[in-house]
């Protein structure tokens, strides 16, 4: 799953740029001008990430950061805030208050990317490339293989991405919700025993390595992946 990256940006040129280069980046970009469209969008389906305009004809974008971080919906949503140098380096120091980080422009392509990756490994560490390994369960993103001490297992595309959201957070309980909403994604309703049902498929996957034993059932909790 590629990530999907929102981009709020009036300046047509500027926009196109942007999304050039994310989509070079292997992201996924689908760029407004305004907030209220962007407002519309995040109220939709929620990006991983929000390329975000200082100066955008509606109201500030430092105003919908703002936002999206009282709302307990979005207030982990990684924002990177677009400020242009002359006229807006005294308010950087307010940018706290909402993004997580800010490039001033002009910028150059190549910094900015750097900074989304930057904030996407912090968020999602699942969104980025890197192979994992847990006790000798592997398992490559590139490639959509998991092995288990070598031995090549077959795991279907839902307890794929199950095990690449546990594995990149091991020894941390999820609540069948939580793992709805970090696996299946936001605004999807699906019941919580479909998590239980692709729970069972993912450790009859794993069992052929024994690699079955680290997927745990936490009483009164939900489901853990032990770090070995
Ligand atoms: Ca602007």
């Amino acid at each position: 799953m590629p990530a999907k990256i929102l981009i709020v940006e009036d300046e047509p040129a500027i926009a196109e740029l942007v999304a050039l280069h994310c989509k070079h980046a292997g992201f996924e970009t689908q760029s407004v001008a305004a907030v209220l469209d962007a407002r519309d969008i995040v109220d939709e389906s929620l990006p991983d990430l929000v390329i975000l305009d200082w100066m955008l004809p509606d109201k500030p974008g430092i105003d919908f950061a703002r936002e999206l971080r009282r709302d307990d919906r979005t207030k982990d949503l990684p924002v990177l805030m677009l400020t242009a140098r002359a006229s807006e380096d005294d308010k950087v120091r307010g940018l706290e208050v909402g993004a997580d980080d800010y490039v001033t422009k002009p910028f150059s392509p190549k910094e900015l990317i750097a900074r989304v990756r930057a904030l996407l490994r912090r968020a999602a560490p699942e969104l980025t490339d890197s192979a994992l390994e847990i006790g000798g369960l592997r398992l490559d993103p590139v490639s959509h293989r998991v092995t288990g001490d070598a031995t090549e297992l077959k795991v279907g595309p839902t307890e794929f991405r199950l095990l690449r959201f546990m594995m990149t957070r091991p020894d941390r309980v999820f609540t069948r919700q939580a793992l709805l909403d970090g696996v299946w994604g936001d605004h999807v309703f699906i019941e919580e025993r479909t998590v239980d049902v692709h729970v069972r498929r993912l450790r009859v996957a794993l069992e052929p390595s024994g690699h079955d034993r680290l997927v745990e059932t936490v009483r009164g909790g939900g489901y853990r992946l032990r770090k070995a």
